[in-house]
């Protein structure tokens, strides 16, 4: 049976309005966007263009997806291309498999909808089909433009210069991203500095958050456990040392508990390395993934943050926290730079230790220093970018032209091309 027999489409009508998709993948897309798809979707009619909100698949169980959904008040998408549900259904696992079809039902989506631009966010595997979408002739739209660890060992790393370089805007935080997209060539007028929209997250759901009883239903008490996530390939995959991070959970458990919500793919390992006798003789609290209210919940009281997601990463800034980030890399290093975060791959309860004995004061508003919403500030320029026709013409030589790299390959020097000009 094709792909889209699963879905409603009978709200599909060809018409002559613009037509953006926001294409979402994963658990903290769903998060971060939840302004942004509710300003897009009610501002249609006074701006005069169609909203389709379209979801990969690549996170698929409720509770990596739905329960964000129903929690933030997220509507369903219009279209799940459901990639992770046919991949399991197949057996099939891996970058590879995944985004082969990725493509494959990226085009299809494409045929079907036919817009005029496609809005992604962040540097997951979804991000790639952003190679089908600029080959289709489609402006791509990326936010979270601009990060970069520079260390080409991350998958993500290649995921984020590639959609850079295929978008036509860019959204990055701050002005330190702006520096190096310039830096790599992408002209000034594709990108626009907006902050962080993790900020419209916390804002939104934080009072909200504080309401739940998580910690009475964990059995730990505010500022007297460590909170805990993992789920990177390079943190889970290898044996060895996942076994060395649970160990050195499991050590550092001895001074306070340590709640760990896992993940199906990361609780699986743990079962296939035969982990269980580890975390029976240590005080880790295992749950499943948590929804965001209560997560965000437990991120608020913690002692100290553990965890490899960037995200986290952030909030942990955000709400005063420390955040041991258990990695070798970071395309956040502003979370460094503000004291907020320490890096470390190896010897998590030393290094867990020494934090703890730090006082953690840091200015929290260097995510968004301009502040206001940024999710407002991506609708406003997107509106105005629609309405001025912009995406019509932003593929045209004339705009090219103000790329210093362009002017000079092509000798167009002080508005003019000169004699050598191979365009002339
Ligand atoms: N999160 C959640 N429940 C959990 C763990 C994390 O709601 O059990 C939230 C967390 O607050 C953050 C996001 O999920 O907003 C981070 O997701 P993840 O670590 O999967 O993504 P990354 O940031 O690494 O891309």
């Amino acid at each position: 049976m094709p792909w889209w027999r699963h879905f409603d489409l009978s709200w599909f009508v060809p018409s002559e309005s613009f037509k953006l998709v926001t294409f979402l993948g994963i658990r903290p897309d769903i998060i971060r966007t939840h302004k942004l798809v509710r300003l897009l979707d009610r501002g249609q009619s006074d701006n005069g263009y169609r909203h389709f909100y379209v979801h990969s698949g690549q996170h698929f169980d409720d509770e990596l997806d739905g329960v964000f959904h129903r929690e933030l008040g997220v509507r369903p998408p219009d279209l799940n291309l459901a990639i992770g549900r046919i991949l399991r259904r197949r057996g099939k696992a891996g970058h590879v498999e995944q985004s082969a079809l990725l493509f494959t039902n990226t085009a299809k989506m494409l045929e079907k909808l036919r817009p005029d631009a496609v809005l992604y966010l962040g540097d997951t595997n979804t991000v790639l089909s952003s190679m089908i979408v600029a080959k289709y002739g489609i402006p791509v739209l990326h936010i979270e433009g601009g990060g970069r660890s520079f260390d080409w060992r991350m998958p993500e790393e290649k995921n984020r210069v590639v959609i850079d370089h295929l978008s036509d805007v860019i959204y990055c935080y701050l002005g330190r991203y702006k520096e190096i997209l310039l830096s790599e060539g992408i002209p000034d007028y594709r990108i626009v500095v907006v902050g962080n929209i993790i900020v419209d997250a916390l804002n939104s759901f934080l009072p909200e958050a504080d309401r739940n009883t998580v910690l009475e239903r964990l059995g730990v008490k505010k500022r007297d456990y460590i909170l805990c996530t993992l789920h990177r390939e390079e943190n889970i995959e290898d044996s060895t040392g996942f076994i060395a991070k649970i160990r050195g959970l499991q050590e550092l458990s001895h001074s306070m508990p340590v709640v760990f919500p896992m993940m199906p793919r990361v609780q699986a390992k743990a079962k296939s390395f035969g982990l269980e006798k580890l975390f029976r003789n240590s005080r880790i609290v295992r749950t499943k993934p948590l929804g965001f209210l209560e997560f965000l919940k437990l991120e608020k009281y913690a002692r100290l943050i553990v965890s490899d997601s960037g995200t986290v990463q952030e909030e942990a800034l955000l709400l005063g926290i420390p955040c041991l980030v258990v990695r070798r890399s970071t395309e956040r290093p502003e979370t460094i730079a503000a004291g907020a975060t320490v890096l470390a791959e190896n010897d998590l309860c030393r290094t867990a230790l020494r934090i703890l004995e730090k006082h953690a004061d840091w200015d929290r508003g260097v995510l968004n220093p301009l502040g206001g919403s940024p999710s407002e500030r991506i609708y406003n320029d997107l509106i105005v970018r629609i309405n001025s026709g912009f995406f019509a013409k932003s593929r045209q030589f004339e705009m090219l032209k103000s790329n210093a790299f362009v002017r000079e390959a092509y000798g167009f020097v002080n508005g003019n091309l000169d004699n050598r000009s191979c365009c002339k």
